[in-house]
């Protein structure tokens, strides 16, 4: 069987700027995401970071990747313009990005989804958020029991978050404090698929909760690529010769006879 070749990505943490993230993950979000998907055996998971060479995101990596988790939240601009490039580029030849948290933020969703505003909306109190399941017949909801998954303790993100329409909206949240935020949503761009999945505060223990993990698991597998035609995106579009005979006269002539009727 070929097992789907994932890639947890991160952007790391600065134990003097976010302690309590360090506390909750010693080794990185990355390493934590990693650790329940590796149970699933149809996947072959590797971790990588922007401390990396190449930001962790090589080309050879992302050629060996059919799906990406994203997470960043802080140091988006330390990201260089050419890694973001090639995985704007992978994506559009198909290869699958889960953007996690604040990921809407970094450099390759800012091209590939131009959001709108630098900052949302949101709050840090630790209050509860309702992620909601909206679109019953999404596979990225196989498994679940109730028609919402609640998080006690929560950040808010609410709307209007300058995202641009989604093709798909699976999860709208409500937060304790009054605010909603289509908080789980698709887009398709060119080849790839893309998942935006906000639950994930770096500190607070989000992604212990079971149903969580199952949305990432199952958003994972829904972002895989498709083997399909061999489509031209990205700039590979070109002046090209037809496909049968075209036996229409010069267009001269038909636009002489149009003139003279
Ligand atoms: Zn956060």
């Amino acid at each position: 069987m070929k097992k789907l070749r994932l890639t947890v990505w991160s952007e790391g943490l600065d134990p003097k700027l976010e302690p309590k993230a360090v506390y909750l993950f010693p080794d990185d979000i990355n390493t934590y995401l990693a650790s329940f998907l590796k149970e699933n055996q149809d996947m072959e998971v590797s971790v990588h970071s922007q401390s990396e060479p190449d930001n962790g995101l090589s080309q050879e990596i992302l050629d060996n990747t059919d799906v990406l988790v994203w997470w960043s939240h802080l140091y988006d601009q330390k990201l260089s313009d050419e890694a973001a490039a090639r995985v704007v580029e992978a994506v559009l030849n198909g290869m699958g990005l889960l953007l996690l948290h604040s990921s809407m933020g970094s450099k390759p969703a800012r091209i590939l989804l131009g959001k709108s505003s630098n900052t949302g909306k949101y709050r840090e109190v630790g209050e509860l958020e309702r992620v909601w399941a909206v679109n019953r017949s999404h596979p990225i909801l196989a498994g679940l029991e109730k028609e919402y998954i609640d998080i006690p303790v929560s950040e808010m993100y609410g709307e209007p978050y300058g995202m641009p329409t989604p093709d798909d909206v699976v999860f709208i949240s409500w937060f304790e404090g009054g605010e909603v935020l289509r908080s789980g949503v698709s887009w398709h761009k060119g080849a790839g698929k893309i998942f935006l999945f906000t639950p994930g505060h770096e500190e607070f223990p989000v992604y212990t909760i079971p149903e969580i993990q199952q949305v990432i698991t199952n958003a994972v597998r829904w972002l895989t690529p498709v083997t399909g035609p061999q489509m031209h995106f990205a700039g590979n579009l070109g002046n090209v010769e037809p496909l049968s005979p075209i036996t229409t006269e010069p267009y001269e002539e038909t636009w002489k006879r149009m003139q003279n009727q």
